[in-house]
């Protein structure tokens, strides 16, 4: 993890994480470890105008879920809605068990059940600020492949954020 770190302070461009294993981007099309939280957008199953923000904050494992108009997620009581359950399947094909587990402070339990070893405190987090991390997300996929630094990146340490 250091040689990583390191590696990223002697760039000045951020490097895309290569999930560790494929992810099904039209489900969750964004999943990042930042701000403290496991977050990112989940859409809804049944209306494709809808999204879900979803996310599970480290060292408290506090659940929150609620739609991008900020409406709180139905499905969320006391226990885990399908929607952070998919955000943090998705997080472990991106990152691996070990390092969300590692992120969020969770003794994962020997079923590898991430959700179930979570405590099951549900707390709103404003939704607003994962989805316009998600749309500047979105917005740095349209800029043409360069070497040339992108000086606001250097506000997203993308890999500098994750230890
Ligand atoms: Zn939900």
């Amino acid at each position: 993890m250091d040689a990583d770190r390191t590696a990223w302070e002697q760039r000045s461009v951020v490097r895309v994480v290569a999930p560790v294993e494929p992810r099904k981007l039209a489900k969750v099309p964004f999943v990042e470890l930042a701000d403290g939280r496991l977050q990112g957008v989940v859409s809804s199953g049944s209306d494709i105008e809808r999204v879900y923000v979803s996310s599970i904050t480290a060292g408290t494992h506090a659940l929150s879920c609620s739609t991008n108009n900020n409406r709180p997620c139905g499905a969320l009581h006391g226990y885990a809605c399908k929607h952070i359950r998919m955000l943090a399947d998705e997080a472990v094909l991106q990152y691996g068990m070990d390092r969300v587990a590692r992120y969020l402070r969770v003794e994962v339990a020997e079923d590898g059940d991430l959700i179930g070893s979570l405590n099951r405190l549900v707390e709103r987090t404003p939704a607003a600020v994962v989805f316009s991390r998600f749309l500047r997300h979105l917005a740095y996929l349209e800029v043409p492949d360069s070497t040339e630094p992108l000086a606001e990146l250097h506000w997203f340490p993308a890999m500098g954020a994750v230890r």
